[in-house]
């Protein structure tokens, strides 16, 4: 269990970032965004995107997100000169792990998003009705939200506004604190919750995972969110081969998602980017020595697993789906997918095979 946060007073340590709180091997430093609706221009996604902390403490070792973190620790630490104290204490710690330990917090971000809507007026995102996703590089609700609640303050802001489409990413429990929020934005606006959840075993949840909340909780928070009305499916992300791909494993997981009343469930393998793979590759090496080499020589030429895998884990997880009645992905995903392959979908929704995982599934690294 991770202890509640202490906060420090604003000790002052840098003009710019000053230490806002302390809780054990982790500092927060307070930080004013110019900014903090990311447009898809910048991002390359194909969405907007929302972040209230920079970092995430819950360190899961297969994070993606780590190289976000790396940018915003150079542009602090270029500062260095005129922002004396934070350059060394941000470089004391390899990135992947200052990713974890040094968070920071955007504390006018609530603010900030105002005045961009405000200004953003009916040429914005907003009136064009694009999706706007809260926790694509950082966990909106990690431990630091219970003190300084900047996601409930940017929710507050949309909650002002009409016809949103909004989705929050999270794995923490403490969404369920803004339920009343929720509700209210979900009566102006689309709101879908992903909750994520890669195992049932906690144990092993805990070596993946170590600081983020256990899978139960998880389960939990979906209960609460469904009875509250609320849209709420699971990202099964990733899926790690050799660890949590195993068939009988993943529809015990996915009956279960489905017993807790989950609207739907996005499913989607390991990929390995740089700054992804810096921190995995060693994390197994050292907690599953056995899968080392062949994960080293699955992921030597490319990010993903082979499309074989993929398309056989795809199949193997629709089956499961609807099996149980649970929807495959997010509409907006099926629309893409529909307009994508057409006739592969065809085939898959027609296929009479019992529910068995195909060789294809089967793991090559397993193998
Ligand atoms: S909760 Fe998400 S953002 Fe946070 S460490 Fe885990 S994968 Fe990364």
């Amino acid at each position: 269990m991770l202890q509640p946060l202490l906060l420090s007073d604003a000790v002052g340590d840098s003009p710019r970032h000053p230490v806002v709180g302390v809780q054990k091997d982790i500092r927060y430093y307070g930080t004013t965004a110019k900014g903090v609706l990311n447009s898809p221009d910048t991002t390359g996604m194909s969405f907007w995107s929302i972040n209230p902390y920079v970092g995430c403490a819950f360190g899961c070792a297969y994070c993606y997100a780590r190289y976000a973190h790396r940018f915003v620790m150079e542009r602090a630490t270029a500062q260095g000169e005129s922002d004396a104290g934070i350059a060394d204490d941000l470089t004391e710690l390899p990135p992947w792990l200052a990713f974890e330990r040094r968070i920071f917090v955007k504390r006018n971000a609530a603010e900030v998003l105002r005045r961009t809507l405000r200004e953003r007026g009916s040429s914005g995102a907003i009136q064009r009705g694009e999706t706007i996703v809260i926790g694509t590089a950082t966990d909106p609700y990690q431990p630091a939200e219970r003190t300084f609640g900047v996601t409930r303050g940017v929710l507050e802001v949309l909650a002002e506004a009409h016809r949103l489409k909004l989705v929050i990413i999270t794995k923490s429990p403490l969404i369920t604190r803004d339920v009343d929020l929720l509700q209210r934005i979900a009566q102006r606006s689309t709101l879908t919750v992903h909750l994520s959840l890669i195992t049932l075993d906690r144990e092993l949840a805990r070596r993946i995972e170590p600081r983020a909340p256990t899978p139960e909780s998880r389960l939990r928070a979906l209960r609460r969110l469904r009875a509250a009305g609320i849209e709420t499916g699971v990202n099964i992300m990733p899926v790690l081969p050799g660890l949590t791909d195993r068939p009988d494993e993943l529809a015990a997981l996915v009956r279960r998602i489905a017993a807790e009343g989950a609207t739907h469930v996005n499913p989607s393998p390991l990929r390995l980017r740089a700054t992804a793979r810096k921190r995995y590759l060693p994390f197994l090496a050292a907690e599953f020595p056995h899968l080392a080499q062949r994960y080293a020589a699955a992921y030597a030429h490319n990010h993903e697993m082979t499309p074989e895998y993929r398309d056989g884990l795809r199949r193997f997880m629709k089956r499961l789906c609807a099996e149980v009645g649970l929807q495959y992905g997010t509409p907006d995903e099926r629309q893409f997918e529909q307009r994508a392959g057409a006739a592969w979908e065809q085939t898959e929704e027609t296929s009479s095979e019992p529910l068995a995982v195909p060789a294809s599934a089967q793991l090559e690294l397993l193998a």
